[in-house]
């Protein structure tokens, strides 16, 4: 596996894969790599020649109040980990490798970024849509992969792609769970036991409401069902239940009529958890 920490690197180690004839498939990452992440590695793996992974902490998708300094790091395992899984090439770049040359030019996708948690986290999406349009433009693939958990992250991303004619697939992973149900997240960690024990509200929740997706319900209905499931979390501190359109994440009223995304962000401390689940009404 190589180890690229510059540009320049990378860029020479995939060119030469694309000469021969080779399909890229690359996987943004921030480190402290767990199931979740190696489920999208394995897609890469199974849908391409060559996986390049990349691992960046982007400071500029951070808000002053967010956990940038804490976020946790682990080198030396992340890169065995994907060594384990037979990966070609990481990207491990510094800040000053990425940003060193200046940073005046962004990439905004307004209005899908400006909803849910882009309401929340003033300039966070347009972090993540200028970092992720800077990892394509230096690993060139031809597709990259990301996981449904971050719904909107994948939404924007698509839509980006989709605008600026971004000449590469982009492939979505469904979410990996630990077995009681909760989203893996790097995050987790950093839940108390206590705390740990009761995020699995989250799941929970999701699963009701896809339950009562059966019957015809209305969103408010829904939202009330996910509501009392999370309620049963005492430590759990609701920041948002959005019942969304699929596809525009507009919002929805009424019965549930088409494809709706569920998303929820709660905290436990100061952990934020974010879980999401499609559902569709039965015809
Ligand atoms: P992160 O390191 O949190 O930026 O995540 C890197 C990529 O892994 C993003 O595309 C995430 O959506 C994806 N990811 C993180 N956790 C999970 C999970 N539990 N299941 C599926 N994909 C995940």
């Amino acid at each position: 596996m190589k180890i690229c920490r510059t540009k320049a690197d990378i860029r020479d180690t995939v060119r030469l894969w694309r000469l021969n004839g080779e399909r890229v498939g690359v996987v943004p990452t921030m480190g402290f790599l767990h199931e979740g992440h190696l489920g999208l590695v394995r897609l890469a793996r199974q849908k391409g020649d060559r996986v390049v992974t990349t691992i960046f902490v982007n400071p500029t998708q951070f808000g002053p109040n967010e956990d940038l300094a804490t976020y946790p790091r682990d080198e030396a395992r992340d890169l065995a980990l994907l060594e384990a899984e037979g990966v070609d090439a990481v990207f491990i770049p510094s800040v000053e490798e990425m940003y060193g040359a200046g940073g005046d030019t962004y990439v905004e996708v307004p209005g899908l970024s400006d909803v849910l948690q882009g309401a929340l986290r003033p300039g966070h999406f347009r972090g993540v849509t200028t970092v992720v349009t800077k990892l394509f433009n230096i690993t060139t693939p031809d597709f990259a992969v990301f996981g449904e958990k971050d719904y909107q992250q994948i939404t924007v991303i698509r839509r980006m792609v989709r605008d600026l004619d971004m000449p590469l697939e982009i492939v979505g992973h469904p979410t990996v769970r630990e077995a009681d149900g909760l989203a893996m997240s790097s995050r987790n960690v950093r839940l108390t036991p206590e705390h740990r024990a009761q995020a699995v509200a989250l799941s929970r929740s999701l699963a009701s409401a896809e339950a009562l997706a059966k019957s015809a319900p209305s969103i408010k209905d829904l939202d009330a069902v996910i509501r009392e499931e999370l309620g049963k979390a005492p430590a759990a501190e609701v920041n948002s239940v959005d019942i969304r359109d699929a596809e525009t994440l507009e919002d929805l009223s009424g019965e549930l009529d088409r494809a709706a995304v569920i998303l929820l962000a709660v905290r436990f401390g100061t952990v934020l958890l974010i879980d999401q689940r499609v559902i569709v009404p039965e015809s």
